[in-house]
């Protein structure tokens, strides 16, 4: 689906497909240059990562495992709860992995801070995060990802994974939702 197929849902268009595909590319060869020789293990957190876990892992001239969790934190408002519950765990052993956690947006900070807390507890080599999107959020506990796609501002924003009540994952780029279609 096309930004344009979603007419006035979106007040406006921050990244275009092809802006996010050269990103990725560059965010690969960091990780090709950061992980020589290695076989990092990528795990994504589903749904809205399910987009960029795609183009990374494509995009990487280097063999990797994938592998998924489903944690909930926002239900199907646009505020996060701060309660982080395991809805689907890993299949894989992370004793001795490095490890990138793939995530579509940094926001409070509260998921990935819980999530690589429970990763780390379980043996990782390393631990790292790539986060496609990044809000400006100050609140945001000692969390930072290594790999950071785009700093994009504070505002309620779906497509490329991010979704609302389950719609608009599947447009190719990402808009800010117009307050119309959420209040
Ligand atoms: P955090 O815990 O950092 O506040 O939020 C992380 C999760 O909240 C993300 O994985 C994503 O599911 C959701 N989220 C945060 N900001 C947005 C947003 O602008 N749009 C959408 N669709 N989800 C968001």
């Amino acid at each position: 689906m096309d930004l344009s197929d979603v007419g006035d849902d979106l007040t406006e268009v921050l990244l275009i497909e092809r802006q996010i595909l050269d990103r990725i590319a560059e965010l690969a060869r960091f990780i090709e240059a950061d992980y020589a020789g290695e076989r990092p293990l990528l795990v994504g957190v589903l749904k809205g990562a399910v987009m960029v876990m795609a183009d990374v892992a494509r995009e990487l001239r280097l063999h990797v495992d994938l592998d998924w969790m489903a944690v909930s934190s926002y239900g199907e408002g646009t505020q996060s709860s701060g309660v982080v519950r395991i809805l689907k765990d890993l299949d894989s052993d992370l004793t001795g992995r490095h490890v990138i956690i793939i995530e579509d947006i940094m926001d409070s900070g509260l998921t990935l801070s819980w999530l690589t807390a429970n990763l780390q507890s379980r043996g990782p080599a390393s631990l790292e995060i790539l986060a496609l999107l990044r809000k400006p959020n100050k609140a945001r506990p000692d969390v930072d990802a290594k790999y950071v796609g785009f700093d994009i501002p504070d505002a309620f924003v779906v497509g490329y994974g991010l979704d609302y009540a389950e719609k608009y994952r599947n447009l190719r780029g990402v808009g800010v939702l117009a307050p119309h279609i959420y209040q």
